[in-house]
């Protein structure tokens, strides 16, 4: 497995553990919190016997509810009770808050068999199926009644309460595990970015360790030649050094160029330009090369008398580079195509050939620096995988853009965009 697989493995194993456990601590919190709410609900419990226990206002009020007993007071019956449940109702409330517990409850009093004497106010059920602390009262109102009494207290749904108590914890646990996600996958994307940089830096100076192995090679050799024998023909191997040294040049100033390019990132020595006369001055020097190497080459021009506020050098440069790539990465019969055209303020330059073509995967990285696709015969031809991230960086400093249509084995049409004025 690559290690960005076994990366992405460890990073979703550790995130679906780290739920787990914030699941468990969830748990353990809300039976812990159970566990409390029993505790303060046993200390309600106790007051509200005590507070019940002998005859006050509000046990008095009771009494006379219960027994139906409307004689005592200028009210009709629905009004005592009323008043009661109203009474109760403040009174549990109360002593709850008191003991800390503050969620939603109802209650009932009633006696052991079936008899229900009162509900809280506006009762409309729902708090029978919950939790329920059972009030066994003494005293004064059972002596009152002669009967058992039970006030029963009842909650629904606790835990939807507990989570509401534990929200300022889930939602800043939540929040961080959010930002921790974010800010990994982040650090690798980079790292990884990074690491895939340095695999296709190393390539490339291979690459170019390679390339100026062979002049300075053939430079040796000429050297030791002018030195060892006598009866060389100097005016031959001088000829060979200068090529060789005119290559080695190339690819020094290919290198360089680029990086002083980068450094700058602004158009400098910009002028305006008939681009239809630069593109037969690159097509007049490419006919040479494709007539000498046997290639079909057609140019459509329509960009006679269009002009362009740029850098005639560079974009030159850019079009050369990708007939010299479509010359490179052609096939039998090889055939080039060099068009200009001009559409709503824009110049279209295309480049297309006949070659090898370019698998979809791989379209996007080969404008990187130093990328070149490394797979099938693509080696035979020699390169540094600068030309196209050039073209890109050319583009970019006239406001414009390259765009690729490419299928392996079909060939490849390259479009650089440029604006007109
Ligand atoms: P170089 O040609 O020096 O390797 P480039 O940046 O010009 O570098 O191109 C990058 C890669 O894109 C090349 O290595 C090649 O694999 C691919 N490529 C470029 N142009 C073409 C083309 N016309 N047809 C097929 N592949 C191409």
């Amino acid at each position: 497995m690559r290690l960005r697989n076994i990366l992405i493995v460890i990073f979703i194993v550790s995130v679906l553990g780290l739920l787990y456990v914030q699941y468990q601590y969830l748990r353990v919190g809300l039976n812990l919190a159970a566990v409390q709410f029993d505790e303060k609900m046993a200390e309600v419990v106790i007051d509200t016997e005590e507070g019940l226990h002998h005859e006050n206002k509000l046990s008095f009020l009771l009494g006379k509810a219960i027994t139906r007993d409307d004689s005592y007071f200028s009210l009709s019956l629905d009004s005592v009770q009323d008043a009661s449940s109203h009474f109760l109702d403040d009174y549990l409330k109360e002593v709850m808050v008191r003991h800390g517990v503050n969620s939603a409850y109802g209650y009932v009093l009633r006696n052991s068999d079936t008899t229900t004497y009162l509900r809280p106010p506006g009762y409309s059920g729902g708090y029978e199926k919950g939790l329920s602390y059972p009030v066994r009262l003494q005293g004064y109102l059972p002596e009152l009644t002669g009967e058992n009494l039970i006030l029963e207290l009842q909650f629904e749904n606790l835990n939807a309460y507990f989570i509401s108590q534990l929200r300022g914890l889930i939602l800043p646990g939540i929040l961080f595990l959010l930002v921790i996600v974010g800010v990994t996958v982040w650090v690798m994307r980079g790292f990884l970015k990074q690491r895939s940089l340095l695999s296709v830096t190393n390539e490339f100076i291979n690459n170019l360790t390679h390339e100026l192995k062979t002049p300075v090679f053939s430079i040796g050799l000429a050297t030791r030649l002018l030195t060892e024998k006598k009866d060389v023909d100097k005016q031959e191997v001088a000829e060979i050094i200068k090529v060789q040294l005119e290559k080695l040049k190339g690819h020094i100033e290919r290198v360089l160029e680029l990086a002083s390019l980068e450094e700058k990132g602004e158009v400098l020595g910009k002028s305006v330009f008939d681009l239809g006369e630069l593109i037969m001055e690159v097509a007049g020097e490419f006919e040479g090369v494709a007539s000498l190497e046997g290639l079909a080459f057609t140019v459509h021009n329509e960009a006679l008398g269009v002009e362009v506020n740029g850098m005639r050098g560079h974009l030159k440069n850019a079009v050369d580079t990708l007939l010299d790539n479509a010359r490179k990465y052609s096939k039998d019969p090889r055939k080039v195509t060099l068009g200009c055209t001009v559409k709503g303020g824009k110049a279209f330059i295309s480049v297309a050939d006949n070659g090898v073509g370019i698998a979809e995967e791989e379209q996007k990285k080969i404008f990187n620096k130093y990328y070149r696709v490394s797979s099938g015969d693509l080696h035979n031809v020699k390169g540094f995988g600068l030309g196209l991230h050039y073209v890109k960086h050319i583009a970019g400093l006239h406001r414009g853009r390259v765009s690729l249509h490419s299928a392996p084995g079909k060939g490849s049409e390259f479009t650089l965009q440029i604006p007109v004025r």
